[in-house]
């Protein structure tokens, strides 16, 4: 994938990114819509949809202390890089439904505006009809898809808060999670395998794909990262089958170096040093 992003805007304090593959976005809306006004109305909402729903995270994470490096509006949706993520399970629980909620609460504004006389004065021309009605459609399905538990996304990671906090240490919850994650990514890849068989072009073949290979992998990265935070340094500490449930348990405790409770930014393995404190 393409890595550039660009620096848009600052909200909040947090620097709001867009990255190259929007251009292909912008192809793909243009092409849905039938006219042009219609392509950058829906654009727009998309944007905006998602930069509400991970500004939604990223002000949660904020509210508990962590830091936010940044916020990247992508192809395939938007991505908010911490700096730090919250240690406490309903901590984690609250910040990922965060985004959701957002995204629940603007279906709702659309629903209202297109489809209640009261919100109908938010509605009364066609291209603000278009406009709250793509805004119902397009958060319906962003809150659905996002609640799927595919760990590294949201519903992901409120099972592994929901796990961690009744059930099981964060690396066994994470590795439940992942697996998950992963299982889903599979199906996810063999749908658009399918689409791709049967010449069914219509539900957004090539972004599901890309969404699936980004979730398989992040899940394992993620994994992996909690793996390193809490102390087991040497990949799968509990047997050589990967499965966390039994075998070794023996791990070394974080370093007493006052850093242990910073998480690694989970984002950034393998491009680590590009942490950039920001002073513009
Ligand atoms: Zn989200």
């Amino acid at each position: 994938m393409i890595k550039s992003s660009y620096h848009l805007f600052t909200i909040f304090g947090i620097p709001i990114k867009a990255d190259l593959s929007l251009l292909i976005l912008v192809f793909i809306l243009a092409r849905n819509e039938s006219h042009p006004v219609y392509s950058i109305i829906a654009g727009f909402v998309l944007l905006l949809s998602i930069l509400l729903h991970e500004l939604g995270h990223s002000l949660t994470a904020i509210a508990f202390g962590c830091r936010v490096r940044d916020i990247t509006l992508m192809m395939i949706g938007g991505c908010a890089s911490m700096l730090s993520m919250p240690r406490k399970a309903w901590q984690e629980f609250l910040m990922a439904f965060a985004g959701p909620a957002v995204s629940l609460a603007l279906a709702i504004l659309g629903f209202l505006a297109t489809q209640t006389p009261v919100g109908h004065v938010l509605a009364t021309t066609e291209l603000s009809y278009f406009f709250f009605n793509y805004m119902m459609y397009l958060n319906s399905i962003l809150f659905i898809f996002n609640l799927l538990p595919a760990f590294p996304m949201d519903g992901g990671r409120i099972l592994r808060a929901f796990l961690q906090q009744f059930f099981m240490t964060k690396v066994r919850a994470t590795w439940v999670a992942s697996r998950l994650g992963r299982f889903i990514a599979i199906l996810m890849a063999l749908s658009a395998v399918y689409s791709l068989v049967t010449k069914d072009f219509s539900g957004y073949l090539i972004i599901r794909l890309l969404i699936a290979y980004s979730i398989y992998s992040a899940a394992e990265q993620e994994y992996q990262m909690v793996l390193a935070e809490e102390g087991y340094n040497n990949g799968n500490p509990f047997s050589r089958f990967g499965f966390p449930f039994f075998g070794r348990t023996t791990r070394t405790p974080p370093p007493d170096d006052g850093q242990a409770y910073v998480s690694p930014p989970p984002y950034e393995r393998g491009g680590a040093k590009k942490v950039d404190v920001r002073k513009e």
